[in-house]
């Protein structure tokens, strides 16, 4: 991390050491007994529920949080409501991050969890015995008292891929059901493109906000030094530049990531996505790494032959304020059911995987119980 300036100044940040040794893989100067005992007094104020007394306490108590939830892409410390900072943070997150960069200890605790062939292997897994149709495309779903539907059951229209000789054509199909669970986001922009929203659905989903987070990969020229590298502060002066450089496999690939906030939440530009770029290429020469096809200063280099770049930006982590907090969940709980509709997905809980299916587990097993 030396000679990078002011942009990354994470070390300076000297009551955060024990934290930023865990993010970045701890070197064996970090695993040392001062750092233990510090991690030992960080659990004890987090186990205490009293909080943090003093300046330097409450500081290391918000840096510990704030690097999962506002680097991760949740919102500031404080704007994001409580619940959704420890649903996040539930003692079996917190306990194995903090210990396992521990010597010996360390290895009873394993983080972060990486599934080893890939998410999608894993989701194809699940798949299969069940009656899944993937690459479908719903164009609408008509539910009993739409405007537009004339029976009883909920009817869903699709178009599906098919292969005639050498060209591959979109087939038309409708499907009926008694019950329909709704497992995308609860936003108007998405669901109003298939589905007859009802003004209670629109009067409950418009509290939801997102954030958009950009992510941005490269290839670099060589291993960086820490696979998981934080850029301090996490506030509004880093909006449009990464806050978090993260080299997944470091020894098998060099593609490196660089997570953002964009500098506005909806309708950002392309010029400002284009900036959220060139500010991860800019990030990647500070870190003493090139890239080949861009220059330094964040334009593509037309000398050189681009390598391996992606850029994508998300309207991220499905919320609402802490003051539509109360309101929004309970609307959610009457309006489950009504309509023969039901909803699952992250607006439902928090949005990581383990919430949404614990959500949506405890929502079938409630309304669809199985029967023998
Ligand atoms: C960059 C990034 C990194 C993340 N990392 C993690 C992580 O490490 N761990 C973790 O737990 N979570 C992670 N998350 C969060 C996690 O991916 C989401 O919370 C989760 O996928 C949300 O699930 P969902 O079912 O609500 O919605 P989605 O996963 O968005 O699924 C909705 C699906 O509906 C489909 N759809 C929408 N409209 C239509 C239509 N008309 N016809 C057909 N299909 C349609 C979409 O294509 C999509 O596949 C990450 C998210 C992002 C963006």
């Amino acid at each position: 991390m030396e000679g990078l300036g002011d942009e990354i100044n994470c070390c300076e940040r000297k009551s955060f050491q024990v934290f930023f040794a865990n993010v970045r893989c701890a070197n064996q100067q970090d695993r040392n007994i001062a750092s233990f005992f510090r991690l030992v007094k960080t659990l004890a104020y987090f186990e205490s529920a009293k909080g943090a007394n003093t300046d330097a306490e409450q500081n290391e108590l918000r840096l510990l949080f704030e690097v999962p939830i506002t680097m991760m892409g949740f919102g500031y410390l404080r704007d994001t409501a409580t619940p959704y900072v420890l649903k996040f943070m539930t003692l079996g997150t917190f306990v194995p991050m903090m210990l396992y960069p521990m010597p010996v200890i360390g290895w009873f605790f394993r983080w972060p969890r990486r599934f080893v062939d890939g998410y999608e292997r894993l989701w194809e897994d699940v798949a299969k015995g069940l009656n899944v149709l993937l690459d479908v495309d719903i164009t609408r779903i008509g539910r009993p008292g739409d405007r537009a539907c004339t029976d009883d059951s909920i009817s869903i229209n699709f178009l599906h891929p098919g292969q005639a000789m050498f060209k591959t054509d979109e087939h038309d199909a409708t499907l009926y059901f008694d019950y329909l669970v709704l497992a995308c986001p609860l936003e108007n922009e998405v669901l109003r493109r298939f589905i007859e929203v009802r003004d209670d659905e629109r009067a409950l989903f418009d509290m939801i906000e997102t954030f958009a987070y950009c992510m941005t990969t490269f290839n670099v020229d060589r291993d960086l030094e820490h696979s998981v590298n934080c850029v301090f502060p996490f506030d509004e002066t880093r909006i449009g530049k990464p806050w978090a450089v993260v080299q997944m496999f470091p020894g098998q690939s060099r593609v490196v990531q660089f997570y953002a906030r964009a500098p506005r939440d909806e309708m950002v530009t392309d010029a400002e996505m284009q900036d959220v770029v060139r500010a991860s290429v800019k990030l990647a020469y500070q870190m003493g790494h090139e890239i080949a096809g861009w220059k330094s200063n964040g334009d593509p280099d037309p000398d050189r032959r681009a390598e391996y770049h992606t850029f994508d930006c998300w309207p991220y982590f499905q919320h609402v304020s802490s003051n539509d907090f109360g309101k929004f969940y309970a609307g959610l709980e009457a309006l489950q059911g009504q309509n023969r509709t039901y909803y699952v997905g992250g607006a439902t809980n928090f949005e990581l995987i383990e919430p949404i299916l614990e959500y949506a587990k405890a929502l079938v097993d409630e309304n669809f119980p199985r029967v023998s």
